[in-house]
């Protein structure tokens, strides 16, 4: 897949009327990094941490830890890392870390709630990602946080950390930029007060989109229930992307969704601007983007948001048909 689209690999995400899109790739393991170069990505827009604690049979340790967060921004060289605290818990099990059986683990003990009552853990690798980062800017985001008080924490943490480096006389990073997932509904309606808070905020569309619909994104009698070109979710990411416009906070978008060219479409259309998906994606996201003038788009789209039915999707695969997308 990524030899098909390599011919446009250093092509603008660019759509036919001057719109530029930023495409990001979303990684975890080193593995992952050489797709950097081989897609054209311009960065890493979610580097999910957890996957090194997924395979590691004990907690890794701060230095461990640090090795591989500056080994992934070696890579990079120029180009963004934002690098995601722990998300385990839920689907992701490591372990190490003894924990009950729990009736919904999607709603469970995960992620920003495991680091906030074991606070050492997220000291720990805030530490190792202060140190990988020494000299560059660094990147942070929270998982699941769901009320603007767990970010607060999160950031109390994080200061103590900056204070914690610069009294040791570590050289610290120059800039480091603190963000926060939307992957929890209630979050969305504190963005006002958020948005005067965060450096960046990054979407993620596969749990907050479980959780908008009450629909378990792991569960596959499920996965055709409900559409993610629903009139309904169209208006709610609208309401946020232009909440982050208004107070010109960066958003991304880092689920699934956005790697699919027919959502990518409608993304950009209601004004998203930035979108980190898989390596594989980048390529047809891409092709898309170019082949549209977003003018038309976003006219069509407005147009179509207000609809009473289940999906939008056979429309915009239309209007894609129509305009030679
Ligand atoms: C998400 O929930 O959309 C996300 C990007 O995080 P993950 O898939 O790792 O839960
Ligand atoms: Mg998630």
């Amino acid at each position: 897949l990524l030899a098909e689209y390599a011919s446009e690999r250093d092509l603008p995400a660019e759509t036919k009327d001057g719109f530029k899109v930023d495409l990001l790739m979303n990684a975890g393991l080193l593995v992952d990094l050489p797709s950097l170069d081989k897609t054209g990505a311009e960065g890493i827009g979610l580097f999910r941490t957890e996957f090194q604690f997924m395979v590691s049979p004990v907690l890794p340790k701060v230095d461990e830890q640090t090795k591989i967060y500056k080994t992934a921004l070696d890579i990079a060289g120029d180009r963004p890392v934002v690098f995601r605290t722990l998300d385990i818990g839920g689907d992701k099990q490591v372990p190490f870390l003894p924990r009950d059986e729990e009736e919904n683990p999607a709603m469970g003990w995960r992620a920003i709630r495991v680091a906030l009552d074991r606070p050492a853990l997220l000291r720990f690798q805030l530490r190792a990602l202060l140190y990988a980062a020494s000299g560059k800017t660094l990147y942070v985001m929270f998982p699941m946080i769901a009320e603007v008080a767990e970010f607060r924490r999160c950031r109390v943490i994080m200061q103590k950390e900056i204070e914690r480096l610069k009294k040791f006389g570590k050289v610290p990073p120059v800039a480091v930029k603190i963000g926060c997932m939307l992957e929890v509904p209630a979050l969305s309606w504190q963005l006002d007060i958020l948005l005067k808070e965060i450096d960046f905020l990054s979407i993620g569309t596969n749990d907050l989109m479980q959780f908008f619909f009450a629909c378990d994104r792991s569960n596959p009698r499920l996965a055709d229930r409900y559409d993610l070109l629903a009139p309904s979710v169209l208006a709610f990411l609208h309401m946020i992307f232009k909440a982050c416009a208004e107070a010109n906070v960066p958003v991304t978008l880092c689920g699934e969704m956005g790697g699919r060219p027919i959502e990518a479409m409608a993304l950009v259309a209601l004004g998203l601007r930035r979108i980190s998906i898989s390596p594989t994606s980048i390529g047809p996201v891409k092709r898309m983007i170019r082949s549209v003038h977003m003018g038309q788009l976003q006219q069509f789209l407005l147009s179509n948001i207000g609809s009473p039915e289940h999906s939008i999707r056979d429309s915009l695969v239309h209007f894609a048909r129509d305009h030679g997308i």
